[in-house]
């Protein structure tokens, strides 16, 4: 193998292809194409960015016949809005010269208009799980013609806690049907999930979650605190010939918000945020923004990330080290895709080493360890999650001020004090505003000494 003539393809999809100037399979699709095509139910493990979406719907489309019923002959879920949108846009490039009618429905919209989209009719259904449901009781959506379900990153799904929502749809769903699922992880819960519902699926695989992926190059440093972080990031992006277009991952939002305005103080206009605390719109237009080149950093969380389909990711930078070394892999598989040389940095606390091990042992691979460059200020700040644990005997509020355990001793190179007039002391009284509720305490506790 391996090219798409060997597929025996429909002409009308060998055209979209062209069309797409994609050369030949990637090893997903090489894969997966003859199994879905043989109908018997398949597990897909395989991250984003390896063309899985192809590997489910070509031959879904190949098989796919022209009806003029309404109700859906496939559906296929996916976690996110987003990712309904994304997976939307892919099957109709696909099927560009394919007479079929894809819709695409997600929570956070007006239902109505979704319910009067369904009454005309659909081929594809693309659904996340809770407006769908929504949409099958009110009957605008009846899914006993389903043939083919498709469930998409299943392991975000189940981490989303949807499912309960995914069983209650199955039982609408006629119990002849083929069953096809990816995961970019196989987790305990999605094991459950396939014993429970799937009939001896075959697997295919092609990223063992632990092979480092072999165009990235991956770098990390140790850094002392979050301030330092911020400092060396800064001053990592001022490179703007190397850091052509930086995903900037922080493991929850108010990080993200954090790093975010630092990020922009520096580089107004030249970045922008996702995660789950902004609007529907604010994080489409941020992705749009990234993806189309007008801001080259994006800061995001993972869950967010996470099937955004984005091109030509020149740096993955860590802020932080995941806890779960599969994020690791989930966040540095967005660059260097596409025959495209990728880079990864990871910043880790003394605290986060053992996170960082855990990555190295997974992946069977050190990575090369960088020393911050001596013009990176050391920041003596520490955030209020970061500050050794003070015990307060009147203050009932003192479990949710302390920190996750003594923070470590500074090394010695780290133990410079820093006058200047430097960022950190900015941002740092920045926040002492009370601006959340930690902060607030934390201002209580140091207006008492
Ligand atoms: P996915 O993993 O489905 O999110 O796909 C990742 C990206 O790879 C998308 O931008 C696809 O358009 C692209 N892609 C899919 N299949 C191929 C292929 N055979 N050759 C080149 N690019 C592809």
């Amino acid at each position: 193998m391996s090219s798409f003539e060997d597929f025996n393809l429909k002409k009308q999809l060998n055209y979209a292809i062209e069309d797409l100037r994609f050369e030949k399979p990637t090893p997903i699709q090489e894969q997966a194409f003859s199994v879905v095509m043989s109908g018997k139910d398949i597990v897909g493990i395989a991250q984003t960015g390896t063309g899985k979406t192809m590997a489910y719907m070509l031959p879904l489309l190949q098989e796919l016949t022209f009806s003029k019923q309404i109700h859906p002959r496939i559906l296929v879920m996916v976690p996110t809005r987003e990712l309904v949108l994304q997976v939307v846009e892919n099957i109709e490039s696909f099927a560009k010269y394919i007479n079929v009618r894809v819709l695409g429905v997600y929570g956070g919209t007006n239902i109505n208009t979704q319910k009067q989209l369904c009454a005309q009719g659909t081929d594809i259904l693309v659904a996340t799980p809770g407006r769908l449901y929504d949409l099958a009781l009110s009957k605008a959506v009846k899914l006993k013609e389903i043939k083919k379900l498709v469930i998409d990153e299943v392991d975000v799904m189940l981490d989303l806690g949807f499912r309960f929502q995914l069983i209650n749809i199955f039982e609408l769903l006629p119990n002849k049907r083929q069953n096809i699922m990816f995961s970019a992880t196989m987790t305990s819960d999605v094991e459950a999930l396939i014993d429970d519902f799937f009939i001896a699926p075959e697997k295919v695989s092609i990223a063992v979650s632990g092979t480092p992926l072999e165009n990235i190059s991956q770098e990390c440093y140790a850094v002392p605190n979050f301030y330092t972080k911020v400092n060396l990031l800064t001053r990592l992006l001022k490179d703007k010939d190397t850091y052509k277009k930086a995903l900037v991952f922080v493991s929850n939002k108010r990080s993200a918000d954090v790093v975010f305005e630092a990020v922009e103080e520096f580089f107004g206009g030249e970045s922008c945020v996702i995660h789950s605390n902004k609007t529907q719109n604010y994080r489409m237009r941020s992705i749009r923004q990234f993806d189309e080149g007008k801001n080259r950093i994006l800061v995001t969380t993972d869950v967010m990330a996470r099937g955004l389909d984005l091109d030509k990711i020149t740096h993955v930078i860590n802020f932080d080290t995941p806890n779960y070394p599969e994020n690791y892999m989930h966040r540095i598989g967005r660059t260097g895709r596409a025959e495209h040389k990728g880079n990864s940095i990871l910043f880790y606390t003394e605290k986060e080493e053992p996170f960082k091990e855990a990555i190295e042992d997974l992946m069977n691979y050190e990575i090369p360890a960088l020393t911050i460059p001596s013009n990176v200020e050391i920041s003596e700040e520490l955030r209020p999650e970061e500050r050794p644990r003070i015990l307060e005997a009147d203050n009932p509020d003192q479990t949710t001020l302390a920190s996750q355990g003594s923070f470590h001793e500074k090394k010695e190179k780290n133990k410079k004090v820093n006058q200047g007039g430097s960022y950190q002391r900015i941002i740092a009284k920045k926040y002492k505003k009370p601006k959340t509720k930690g902060d607030k305490n934390y201002n209580k506790r140091n207006n008492k000494k």
